[in-house]
């Protein structure tokens, strides 16, 4: 039997816990023990600049930024024998493959530090896995800010109060703080109860997991989240519309179907629908020419009447852009745009969206309308796909 020398050592807790502080001072004694240390943290985390971990202490050490844990292999020096990661929880979940490799193929010790739970107190991106897989967890606490005991929850705070559950994870124009708090002093407005009926309302075991299983990574967005802000937006778009109620609701198919209908069940404004079918070529392709062939158009004439174009997902924007600038040129009163998530990240054109229900991470999502090879999408939540499933669709 094959003997690995490779180890993973978890660092977790909330914020300003000292989990870059302590991932910093065992770096600080494996160079002692003469080993040859690599620091990575995603790209992502512009706190203090490229290129080094801080902590909030004031200690720094030079860093690699990376954007996919698959390029921390391409950084890998033959020297290396410790790697460690800060903010790991930021990192896709391929990172558990990436450390797994380090250690088993590479004998090599990987130390990680993340966030155990996000500021809505839910576990957060890999931790989970990863904590799962160490030899040795340390989970650190802070000083809660308002109660001087230990502190295990980061509580966010938007325009200083505490950040609803559905809350998107950018707020654009809006100023937000993070605070170290004990699990009694952690505010999260719109948290679900714990929920203790037997049979029960199974959010997390919808109706056919055999069906998905095998493709599903992770539940990014679940049945109850999803329908909470779905109510939040027909609330906004039925008072945006009451003085003026008669919209046309555009559903792009075929991904908004499900979000359609579970959206104007809760409309109170009197509405109409109808469907678009549009296909784009050279989207996502930088061809700012590309073109959008509609393979159904609309049955209604839309001239002079309010138009609200719903969307499942918005990505590059090269289809959205194409289908708004179409139906301007029909005249309508008004042309707005819902769209329940939205991939910022990935936008090479810029779109005015009016109704965003969630804005996610550039991963590869399917459930709730969207599909994977055109399978899945009666799936009640919204999930990420695994690598292999994603890569075939
Ligand atoms: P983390 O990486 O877990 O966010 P850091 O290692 O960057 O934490 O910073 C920890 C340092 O933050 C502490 O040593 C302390 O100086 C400072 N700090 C600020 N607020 C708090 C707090 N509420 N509780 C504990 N430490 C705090």
């Amino acid at each position: 039997m094959q003997h690995h020398q490779g180890r993973l050592e978890v660092i977790c807790g909330c914020m300003f816990s000292g989990k870059s502080e302590e991932l910093l001072r065992r770096v600080r004694r494996a160079k002692i023990a003469k080993q040859r240390v690599q620091i990575f943290k995603p790209s992502l985390d512009h706190r203090y600049g490229l290129g080094v971990v801080s902590s909030h202490d004031g200690h720094q050490s030079e860093a690699i930024a990376i954007e996919s844990p698959l390029s921390l292999l391409d950084y890998l020096e033959d020297e290396t024998t410790v790697v460690a990661i800060d903010e790991v929880q930021f990192f896709d979940p391929i990172v558990v493959d990436v450390c797994r490799h380090l250690m088993e193929t590479r004998d090599m010790r990987v130390i990680v530090a993340g966030l155990d739970l996000d500021f809505r107190g839910e576990p957060f991106g890999a931790m989970p896995r990863l904590m799962a897989e160490a030899e040795e967890v340390d989970k650190l606490h802070a000083i809660c800010v308002v109660s001087g005991e230990a502190a295990t929850r980061s509580q966010r705070l938007v325009n200083g109060n505490p950040a609803h559950f559905n809350e998107p994870v950018i707020v654009i124009g809006a100023e937000e703080k993070y605070e170290a708090r004990a699990r009694s002093y952690h505010e999260v407005p719109g948290r679900p109860e714990p929920n203790l009926e037997r049979n029960g309302n199974q959010v997390h075991k919808p109706n056919a997991p055999a069906l998905y299983k095998h493709v599903l990574e992770y539940v990014l967005i679940d049945e109850e989240r999803l329908q909470d802000r779905i109510t939040e937006l027909a609330d906004e778009i039925s008072s945006d519309y009451a003085d003026d109620p008669d919209v046309i609701l555009v559903g792009i198919l075929k991904g908004s179907v499900m979000f359609m209908t579970d959206l104007m069940r809760r409309l109170t404004v009197p509405h109409v629908i109808d469907f678009m079918d549009v296909t784009s070529y050279g989207a996502g392709q930088r061809e700012t020419s590309g073109n959008v062939r509609i393979l159904m158009d609309l049955e209604m004439s839309i001239t002079g009447r309010n138009v609200l174009i719903v969307e499942d997902i918005i990505d590059s924007g090269f289809t959205l852009d194409k289908v708004v600038n179409l139906l301007q040129a029909r005249q309508p009163k008004s042309l707005k745009v819902c769209t329940l998530l939205n991939k910022q990240e990935r936008r090479e054109v810029p779109i005015k969206l009016d109704y965003v229900g969630f804005d996610i991470p550039n991963v590869f999502v399917f459930g709730y309308g969207l599909d994977l090879d055109q399978y899945y999408r009666n799936m009640p939540f919204i999930g990420v796909a695994k690598a292999e499933a994603a890569g075939q669709s």
